[in-house]
């Protein structure tokens, strides 16, 4: 038998016993959860008050169970959480109960033990104040200066460490919530949200549409609001909100061209907050509210790809959400293309074509990194046993999406994104195993013809490692522009010779990437001369100058990296330039010099990944 008819085959059957079993439980055994499928979440009710003295959370999460006949128990993830008290309802009483051994990453199992009769939990807790999916933000932490603030990030797995729950992207549960804080601050989460402060600290919320544990959010500060569309608007504290306001006035357009492409925006509401710099990604896609870093305000709205990105979630993670985070590439692969077809909407196919090329640059670094058999640089890893949040890198993103524009390009623009259109209306509001993914492309698009099969290489792309040999022609002219100044430069014109009129950030940072590998201090020195970019307030831009800068040894840029490094704490820009700084004696020890002082300002997200990079010893 021709093995990959067997698999064909096993997956035709998979997706029958999937869409047999998708309404009633779980289908996938996730090694990230404890949550098993006789008894599942179906809503969550929290009502909890945020102390900023002690940094703790506090209250009950009441868990609506949907329970198979024979189920005696209930498993849910903690991690660092004090259980306090469990009560079932409608029986009113209280059952045994057991927090299991500690497990690296995983936290701690709570086991409860139901009757036929319970419908629902509750659980009384409070969290610990180092809780990873917390940060406390002292007055000075933030842009106003005057008043603490909180946020959460609970992808991927830190849900646990804010609300007892089943916290693995299979399992999906509406929930509504009760959040009292100090009346001189607003509160804000991933569903329904006020747009004033209320005048006793205490708000309600309501998320109507099922979400995977990952996407529950809240934020707590001196935060105001401004509408920027019909349906969507921005967050932000007091300082910051007008000019966040006009850095992302293109987010209504953005929606519209979204919803031509891949069918109506489900969530009614899209608002972004932007978050204090500490906040460890550039964007999270919380249902109804993204999270952003204030790293995209760039002055000039050329970082608002980000927001491309956080709203294509919108479809692919929150509307069909990756069963397990070995699927991880389902989320953002998809969102990675839809990125930029939204892009190429709005702006053109060149400037689309500068981010697509900037994206297979950095695959390329990355696969060189990892070597050309890693197994992480397949699109489906195994992550058993392993954080999902270490197992991330850019193959996920940006192979993800190479394969979805390989699959365009052989199929044709509009036969695929009727396809692309019909997947997300099919599956809406349900997780998808990468096995689901193949066997539903096989099922609709290749349809048994062999010819296409072949093209598509399907196999190879999924769950082979590195690239296959037919990757997709990208061809940016606006680069071949940029490419002959650099060149014109290494040949000994002067810089401040060369045309950049109307260069974006894409343009120069490709101009950055094209420069000789060495370069004395002279040469960079004249470089900063002619464009300032030690002093950029560009951040893609500014870490580019400085991950170049300590390479060359350029000292003049060293105030500059160490006010960044202090400053902001995204993950995405500390990682590169830390990691160039160990490179060499005296680079650790500046970077040591640098993280001792801005360690404590960076969300676990972002310092566990330094501490590995620096061994630092955390006492
Ligand atoms: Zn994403």
């Amino acid at each position: 038998m021709d093995p990959r008819m067997s698999s064909f085959a096993l997956s035709c059957l998979f997706l029958v016993i999937a869409s047999m079993t998708q309404a009633r439980s779980q289908h996938v055994r996730d090694p990230h959860s404890f949550a098993r499928p006789e008894a599942v979440v179906t809503h969550l009710a929290l009502d909890i008050e945020v102390d900023f003295d002690k940094h703790v959370i506090s209250g009950a999460a009441t868990l609506t169970l949907r329970l198979d006949p024979k189920a005696t128990e209930v498993h849910l993830d903690t991690r660092d959480l004090n259980i306090h008290k469990v009560t079932l309802l409608p029986e009113k009483s209280a059952p045994k109960w057991t927090l299991g051994e500690e497990v690296k990453f995983l936290g701690r199992e709570l086991t409860i033990a139901v009757t036929p009769k319970t419908t629902s939990i509750v659980v009384e807790y409070s969290t610990s104040p180092s809780a990873a999916a917390l940060q406390w933000l002292e007055p000075l932490q933030t842009a106003g200066k005057k008043k603490p603030f909180l946020f959460t990030q609970s992808q991927a797995i830190l849900a646990r460490t804010w609300v007892p729950c089943q916290d693995g992207p299979g399992v999906r549960m509406t929930y509504s919530a009760r959040v009292k804080t100090r009346p001189d601050l607003l509160a804000v989460m991933s569903a329904s949200n006020p747009v004033s402060r209320s005048s006793d600290g205490v708000y309600t919320f309501d998320m109507k549409q099922p979400i995977p544990s990952y996407l529950l959010a809240l934020a707590v500060g001196d935060i105001a609001f401004r509408p920027v569309g019909k349906r969507s608007g921005v967050y932000a504290e007091h300082a910051l909100v007008d000019t966040s306001a006009w850095e992302l006035g293109d987010t209504e357009k953005m929606i519209e061209a979204a919803e031509a492409l891949y069918g109506p925006y489900r969530w009614d509401r899209y608002d972004i907050i932007v978050l204090p710099p500490s906040f460890p990604f550039g964007g999270m896609e919380n249902p109804r509210l993204t999270f952003a870093t204030p790293t995209i305000l760039a002055g000039d709205r050329s970082l608002v790809s980000l927001v491309a990105h956080e709203l294509a979630h919108s479809w692919s993670g929150n509307l069909v959400t990756n069963a397990t985070w070995s699927d991880f590439w389902l989320n953002e692969g998809f969102t990675s293309y839809l990125e930029n077809r939204i892009m190429e909407a709005l702006y053109g196919r060149p400037y689309a074509e500068m981010l697509a090329s900037l994206a297979l640059q950095d695959l390329q670094n990355t696969l060189k990194d990892l070597g050309p058999t890693h197994p992480d640089t397949r699109l489906k890893i195994d992550l058993t046993g392993r954080d999902p949040d270490e197992g991330v890198s850019d193959v996920a993103y940006n192979k993800g999406a190479l394969f979805l524009r390989h699959c365009e390009e052989t199929v044709g623009r509009a036969r695929w994104d009727a396809y692309v259109r019909s997947y997300f209306d099919s599956h809406a509001f349900t997780s998808m195993t990468t096995e689901g993914f193949v066997a539903d492309l096989r099922n609709r698009l290749v349809a048994g013809n062999a010819d296409l099969e072949g093209r598509l290489q399907i196999d190879a792309w999924v769950y082979g490692p590195g690239l296959p040999e037919s990757i997709p022609a990208i061809a940016s002219s606006e680069f071949a522009a940029v490419e002959k100044e650099a060149a014109q430069w290494t040949s000994g014109i002067p810089a401040v010779q060369l045309s950049t009129k109307g260069w974006t950030t894409h343009h120069w940072l490709h101009f950055l990437r094209k420069l000789p590998a060495t370069l004395s201090v002279d040469r960079m020195k004249e470089l900063d001369g002619a464009f300032a970019f030690t002093r950029s307030g560009n951040s893609e831009i500014l870490t580019a100058w400085l991950q170049r800068s300590i390479e060359m040894g350029y000292a003049q840029a060293y105030g500059a990296l160490e006010h960044f490094l202090t400053g902001q704490g995204r993950r995405k820009f500390l990682k590169p330039l830390y990691t160039a700084m160990t490179k060499s004696p005296d680079g650790m020890q500046m970077a040591k010099r640098i993280y001792a002082k801005a360690r404590p300002g960076y969300h676990s997200v972002s310092y566990n990944t330094i501490d590995d990079i620096l061994k630092w010893d955390v006492k």
